[in-house]
């Protein structure tokens, strides 16, 4: 017997039909003698369209009213995968997040959690074999009583919180693919499912695009060392082997990946933005001035890149934030004008960073030297550069992003055989 989290996204639960498939996925846990908390997003589709209505009813939105309106969508697939467990003769009963409650911060459409309450869950599965169905991506300010939600994706992060909480013994996360793979399965058919990855590169590939698992979920996991297992909800559940394992991935700590790569994954993002500020005097002050006012702004910026002049009086800078934040991004440097001085602003938004992830890089040279080679080759030029230790990111034009993506899928032997 066991302690599991099963956590739905949009397309597992996005018609009745597959709300009943995964009420029998549920089942099946059940008859295994486990105890079981699901977590569930809204129906595929649904919250764009709760966020496109809260804009169309004013671009301007208070982020207060936002989340009352997006948290909607979870509430119907909590209470429906609830109606269709009940209707199989199985316990069930709906939570939302503030009946748990799931407490976060009040950052209001990016909340961050900060504690969730499973003493309730836990006597339920004790004293009544109840299923907990769980509304995922939302929770409650405590002070302010509001409900917030956890930024896309979020039911991922819902989900890894609840399982620390309730002391689970792994997250399961059924999606739409069955695992995670050496890079987006939808671009490269090529792309391998790995069987294990580890925490920290899991982090990077997810922060650096890969959206198959919220960020944060992966950080909490790594926090609790919460074991997450990433796999199909399309498989029939009449046809898993109640004793093996089914396919799929399995985040966890490094020391359980017995062979590693030296490259585990690629990642890309088109959600990126150049900004470069020319001419500016190469002294000290200038970087704190153009960064200083983007940081009070909150605008989280990713890559720099600073030219070494060649007079040592003038320079060039250029960073890149989020495709969402450019604009904001950009007023802030020319409000800024004075203080900073610069000649002129070149941007791009039609760009787009390509990552290479695994742990291998610690121990291994030249791993980003052959990339560029690689890349070279094929005439595709780039614009900025960023490495860490498990890492390292280029910056290319957005319409070069899949040739780029495979021409270093294949570079590196990750091509399925
Ligand atoms: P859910 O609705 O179940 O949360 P998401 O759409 O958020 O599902 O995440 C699953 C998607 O993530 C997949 O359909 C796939 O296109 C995408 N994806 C991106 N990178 C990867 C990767 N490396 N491995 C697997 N899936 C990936
Ligand atoms: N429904 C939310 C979203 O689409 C949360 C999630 O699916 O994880 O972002
Ligand atoms: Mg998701």
């Amino acid at each position: 017997m066991g302690r599991l989290v099963m956590k739905f996204g949009g397309t597992s639960v996005a018609t009745i039909e597959r709300i009943q498939n995964v009420a029998r996925h549920v089942k099946r846990e059940v008859d295994a003698g486990n105890e079981v908390a699901v977590v569930v997003s809204a129906m595929s589709g649904k919250t764009n369209e709760l966020v496109g209505w809260a804009t169309e009813a004013s671009a301007l939105h208070d982020a207060r009213e936002y989340d009352t309106v997006v948290a909607s969508g979870e509430q119907v697939t909590a209470g429906l995968l609830a109606i269709a467990l009940q209707a199989l003769g199985i316990q069930a009963r709906s939570w939302l997040g503030w009946q748990i409650p799931i407490l976060t911060d009040d950052a209001h459409a990016s909340a961050r959690i900060t504690g969730v309450e499973g003493g309730e869950i836990i006597a339920r599965f004790k004293n009544a074999k109840e299923v907990a169905v769980i509304a995922g991506f939302q929770g409650i300010h405590k002070d302010s009583g509001r409900i917030t939600t956890l930024g896309r994706g979020g039911s991922d992060t819902s989900a890894v919180a609840i399982a620390a909480a309730i002391h689970a013994d792994r997250c399961d996360i059924y999606t739409d693919v069955d695992g995670v793979y050496t890079t987006d399965p939808r671009v490269v058919p090529k792309a391998r499912r790995l069987d294990k990855v580890a925490f920290e590169e899991m982090l990077e590939m997810a922060s650096q695009g890969a959206k198959v698992l919220q960020v944060r979920s992966v950080e909490l996991g790594l926090v609790h060392n919460m074991p997450v297992f990433v796999r199909s909800s399309f498989d029939k559940p009449e046809d898993i082997d109640p004793h093996g394992m089914p396919p799929g991935t399995l985040i966890c700590s490094e020391e359980e990946i017995v062979e590693s790569q030296v490259v585990t994954g690629i990642a890309f993002s088109k959600d990126e933005a150049q900004i470069s500020v020319r001419h500016i005097q190469d002294k000290p002050g200038v970087a704190a001035s153009i960064f200083g006012p983007l940081a009070d702004a909150s605008i989280n910026v990713d890559m720099i890149v600073q030219n070494v002049s060649e007079d040592g009086k003038f320079t060039d800078l250029t960073f890149t934030v989020p495709a969402s934040e450019f604009t904001r991004a950009k007023d802030t440097i020319a409000k800024a004008k004075a203080k900073i001085g610069y000649t002129k602003l070149d941007t791009a938004t039609d760009v787009a960073k390509v990552s290479v992830i695994g742990v291998g890089m610690r121990s291994h040279a030249g791993v980003a030297a052959k990339a560029f080679a690689a890349l070279s080759e094929r005439n595709i030029n780039i614009r900025a550069i960023t490495t860490s230790e498990i890492k390292f990111s280029l910056l290319i034009d957005a319409a070069y992003t899949e040739l780029a993506v495979r021409t270093l899928h294949t570079l590196y032997g990750l091509d399925q055989a």
